[in-house]
């Protein structure tokens, strides 16, 4: 069994009537609804609840984390960072999604200040560029989403294992939109898709690569392995 815990702001969805249109029941819903499987226990996790939906034991019991934010990030407290962070480190997947580029924990898991280039509704073709990974499984070489939001490089992110997906907007500019990171134990996948006011996570090229990525970064309860005690404190960002 994959124990998959996605996280979401939540918020768009609950104030903005065109995204409320789009995802009734808000992102973590659609996504929960296209991640079914008999193998998977979804839980869902929303900045508005108790403890930031977050906690060590939710942490402890989750295989998979998912991350979409956007408007709210300074929120998510330093301590809920922290703890995603570390269980990463311990071998949880992490899979951030869109805007999820400037949240907390992703950005402590980089190191670096993850700026790019943005720019409102654009046509996007997502590339192939390593079809042999196991997260462009069953992909075709190419693919359009007909409106999304443009990210652009350059991207400041350390050097990634490896790129899966390359984004070329109508407007000119190219993105590393799929990529792969190890820290620690953990495996960690950034995808770009995903801004909230197009309905690009009913696209069904899309769904197939966050359905592969959670399969990818899930390495299961025994590859867990607590971080080192250096000095005798553990390492935190
Ligand atoms: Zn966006």
């Amino acid at each position: 069994m994959i124990r998959v815990t996605i996280w979401n702001e939540n918020v768009h969805e609950r104030t903005q009537e065109h995204v409320k249109a789009i995802y009734p029941g808000g992102i973590h819903k659609c996504i929960g609804e296209f991640l079914a499987a008999d193998d998977i226990a979804l839980r869902y996790a929303t900045l508005d609840m108790p403890g930031q939906g977050l906690s060590e034991e939710i942490l402890q019991n989750t295989d998979v984390l998912i991350w979409w934010g956007h408007m709210h990030h300074d929120e998510v407290t330093d301590e809920n960072a922290a703890m995603v962070v570390r269980h990463v480190q311990e071998g949880m997947g992490f899979v951030a999604l869109h805007s999820a580029h400037h949240s907390k924990p992703f950005r402590w898991l980089m190191g670096t200040s993850c700026n790019l280039r943005w720019r409102h509704g654009d046509r996007e073709r997502i590339w192939c560029a390593s079809p042999w990974h196991p997260i462009a499984k069953g992909l075709p070489e190419q693919f359009e989403l007909p409106r999304e939001e443009m990210y652009g490089e350059a991207f400041d992110i350390p050097r990634p294992d490896d790129v899966v997906f390359l984004g070329w907007f109508a407007g000119g500019e190219a993105f590393r939109s799929g990529l792969t990171f190890t820290r620690g134990a953990g495996k960690i996948f950034y995808f770009q898709p995903g801004h909230e006011e197009y309905p690009v996570y009913k696209d069904e090229n899309v769904r197939k690569i966050i359905r592969n990525a959670v399969r990818w970064v899930h390495q299961g309860r025994e590859a867990r392995c607590p971080m080192p005690v250096i000095m005798g404190e553990k390492l935190e960002p």
